[in-house]
């Protein structure tokens, strides 16, 4: 197809936070931008809702805002080049943790790497110095992974001159834990964070997951002051102030292809649009099943089907009408578990083995009205947990039980009574995440982050899996995993790649 008939340069598909990143950078380097959203607001996952008097955070508990490393990209600096406001404050604790499980713990944990090592040898004498030594390996791989993420990226070099960064990457974080000898009750609390990333730490690749425990350490926990709407709502404003064009209520149904296999635009609220690229901020089973089967190469078919999907969630939020300091809450994040291994815990979930409850308040004091307070369950769930006896008629009833019997077991380990001061309850199930997202069994950490399908594996593989011209992915379920930081990047990366494309096509 002749590119004068295109109209845009490049379409966004998705305004989650990758799309929203790869929309404004691409409209902020003048390229003719349309992004597509097919909710009526922008975020995706990064958003807020409304009911009665308190306005909840839909999914944020924390925002690893900073890299490991000076050099790399990080979420504030694309906020930074797009001049977008992120209004950050942070917590100084990490979590509190409370295992009631064998060998009891309960212990608060603070950011900042100085003060994170006194409070692990305090609870576990003796482990500074091997945690400090896992700790110093990220320095060593930083640089390895930034040339890794970067436009001239060899494998071939990777192996040769970054030795040490192979050895760890092909690794789980249990095992380089073990090689470096961090004695168990310390790697125990050191996999606290599991669940952030969805796949229990023998499984979880030690890169990535160091990557993210050392950023929160380092970097402090923050939250945007005014929900991650308000994140949403800057990256909205820039890509508008940069000449984008954004439309809300505008569906995807299908991917366009030319008769080389191409993408060349798409049908959206029965439109046809045509652009000159397209990047997909959703997850590529539904690129696959918005286009025609022929134009999908049969590698990347047979690698969607053959990846697992990653974690999901029930959330609970609470309004309640006292404040944390007369309900007695003391703590931003509690982690409450039946044990302290995490392959125990994931294999358990079921049974309740592991949640995590957030007040905003401790953090954002002011984020309810004065006198109240607001509490964020979360229950990782897999896909495929949701039991499939619950009808449409039982739904309300499984979604009470379910926010009753943790807020129950919340009362009872924090000795504190939640129960008569609701005054406003949601719950999210993967029912309700499947129908904002769009994400198959409402999936919000894209694929699993497995032994075979890692960041390395897919970092290298990149070019090789996603291979049709023109159709560039970001987001959760692109190759860097979920969370904030990896999807505003791979937006990042993604928006980079086709500037970059377009310069040299012309
Ligand atoms: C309850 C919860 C808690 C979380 N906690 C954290 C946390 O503490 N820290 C952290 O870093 N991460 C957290 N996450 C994960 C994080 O929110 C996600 O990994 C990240 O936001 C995903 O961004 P994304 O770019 O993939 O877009 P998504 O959020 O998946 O958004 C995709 C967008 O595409 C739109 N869309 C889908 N299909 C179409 C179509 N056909 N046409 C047009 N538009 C379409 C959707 O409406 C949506 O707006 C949490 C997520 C949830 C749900």
């Amino acid at each position: 197809m002749n590119d004068a008939l295109k109209k845009y340069d490049v379409i966004v598909v998705g305004a989650g936070n990758g799309g929203l990143a790869s929309a404004a950078l691409c409209a902020k380097a003048g390229l003719k931008t349309l992004l597509l959203e097919k909710h009526n607001l922008p975020g995706g996952c990064a958003t807020s809702f409304v009911r009665g008097r308190f306005e909840f955070e839909a999914a944020l508990h924390e925002l690893c805002h900073s890299s490991t490393s000076e050099n790399a990209d990080s979420v504030t600096k694309i906020f930074e080049r797009l001049g977008a406001d992120m209004d950050l404050h942070s917590e100084d604790t990490l979590f509190r943790v409370i295992n009631r499980g064998e060998d009891p713990y309960d212990l608060t944990l603070h950011a900042g790497v100085d003060n994170f090592l006194n409070d692990m040898e305090a609870a576990v004498p003796g482990c500074r110095e091997s945690v400090k030594e896992l700790f110093d390996l990220m320095a060593v791989l930083d640089e390895a992974q930034e040339y890794m993420n970067g436009p001239s990226m060899n494998p071939s070099v990777l192996f040769n001159k970054y030795g040490d960064f192979m050895r760890v990457a092909a690794h789980s974080f249990d095992e380089v834990m073990d090689a470096v000898g961090v004695p168990e009750k310390a790697q125990r609390i050191l996999e606290t964070y599991w669940a952030y990333l969805g796949v229990p730490t023998d499984d979880m690749n030690a890169l990535h997951y160091l990557s993210m425990v050392l950023s929160y350490i380092g970097a402090y926990p923050t939250m945007p002051g005014h929900r991650s709407h308000y994140l949403s709502l800057s990256l909205v404003k820039a890509l508008q102030d940069h000449g984008g064009e954004v439309r809300f209520n505008t569906e995807v149904t299908r991917f366009l292809y030319d008769g080389d296999g191409a993408a060349i635009g798409v049908v959206a609220n029965g439109d046809v649009i045509y652009s000159k690229k397209i990047i997909s901020n959703i997850i590529p089973n539904n690129v696959i099943n918005r286009s025609d089967p022929e134009k999908i190469p049969s590698h990347a078919k047979k690698l969607a089907s053959a990846r697992k999907l990653g974690m999901t969630f029930v959330s609970v939020y609470l309004g309640l009408d006292a404040s944390m300091e007369e309900l007695g809450i003391k703590d931003y994040s509690v982690f409450i578990m039946n044990g302290s291994d995490p392959r125990e815990q994931f294999n358990t979930r079921k049974d309740g083995s592991i949640y995590v409850v957030n007040c905003l308040n401790k953090v954002l004091p002011e984020s309810s009205p004065k006198g109240t307070c607001t509490l964020f369950f979360t229950i990782p769930v897999m896909p495929g947990d949701f039991p499939e006896t619950v009808g449409a008629r039982d739904y309300k009833k499984y979604k009470n039980a379910v926010a009753e019997r943790y807020i129950k077991d919340y009362e009872k380990v924090l000795g504190v009574s939640v129960m008569p001061h609701i005054e406003e309850i949601v719950v999210a199930t993967p029912v309700t995440f499947a129908r904002y997202l769009a994400t198959p069994a409402g999936a919000i950490y894209g694929y699993a982050n497995e032994e075979w399908d890692n960041v390395v594996t897919r970092a290298m593989l990149e070019a090789v899996d996603y291979s049709i011209p023109n159709l560039h992915f970001c987001g959760g379920s692109y190759i860097r995993g979920d969370g904030y930081p990896s999807a505003y990047l791979t937006g990042a990366m993604a928006a980079d790649k086709v500037i970059s494309e377009l310069k040299e096509e012309k």
